[in-house]
């Protein structure tokens, strides 16, 4: 079994020449992700924007400034978590992902997933966080932490950094949850481990304690 590393080296290889859907023709990079391999949390948004499709890589304009001020608030760089995006190809004029688009592309993060094993995933934004928790909202859902079927992570829900820089409530919002995320990282040892092997996770009074909530 290959390392870590090289499978997804792999993955970024395959990436690089993908044709699946019509997004490759206006890009002028891919951003397949980056980051380290064995990361307790991996960090996925939507799409690549101007300047993540100038440079091939995520989250390298304003956004993610103050994803990485984040970052460091809970005492993280970087370079220890693994950041990635639903499509690797930058939609024109930064629209939307289209479904077909987000179906073709998907499954390169979630192969990501596979290989890294993280024990928390942080969507960012509602397109992220859809492909896991398709019923979500994210103006309800945000910072409230989930086990999805399948899948061995929780899966934490985050606005878009790029929809905080809009908004100062969103941005208020988005620093609480970062917060939350930062204490939930410190349940990471046994303990959390413990919980995820119970049906679902309860609310438990150590975690209200925490300020975490479902
Ligand atoms: S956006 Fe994704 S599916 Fe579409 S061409 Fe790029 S890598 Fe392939």
């Amino acid at each position: 079994m290959p390392e870590k590393r090289e499978q997804l080296n792999s993955i970024t290889k395959e990436i690089s020449t993908c044709r699946k859907c019509p997004l490759y023709q206006f890009a002028t990079n891919s951003v397949p992700g980056e980051g380290n391999a064995s990361a307790e949390i991996v960090f996925v948004g939507e799409a690549p924007g101007y300047y993540e499709d100038q440079q091939g890589r995520p989250f390298v304009g304003r956004a993610g400034r103050l994803l990485e001020q984040s970052l460091d608030s809970i005492g993280l760089n970087r370079e220890e978590v693994f950041i990635s995006n639903v499509l690797h190809h930058r939609p024109p004029s930064n629209r939307d992902p289209l479904p077909d688009e987000v179906t073709a592309c998907k499954l390169f993060m979630l192969r990501q997933l596979e290989v890294i094993q993280p024990k928390i995933l942080a969507t960012l934004g509602r397109f992220a966080m859809n492909v896991f928790l398709p019923e979500a909202k994210i103006s309800r859902d945000h910072g409230k932490m989930k086990k999805v079927d399948d899948y061995d992570f929780i899966v934490f829900p985050l606005y878009h950094p790029a929809a905080a820089l809009r908004s100062g409530s969103i941005l208020s919002d988005f620093r609480e949850d970062f917060d939350r995320l930062g204490k939930l990282l410190k349940l990471q040892s046994a303990e959390l481990n413990l919980m995820k092997k119970q049906e679902g996770i309860d609310e438990s009074s150590k975690m209200e304690q925490m300020g975490l909530r479902l």
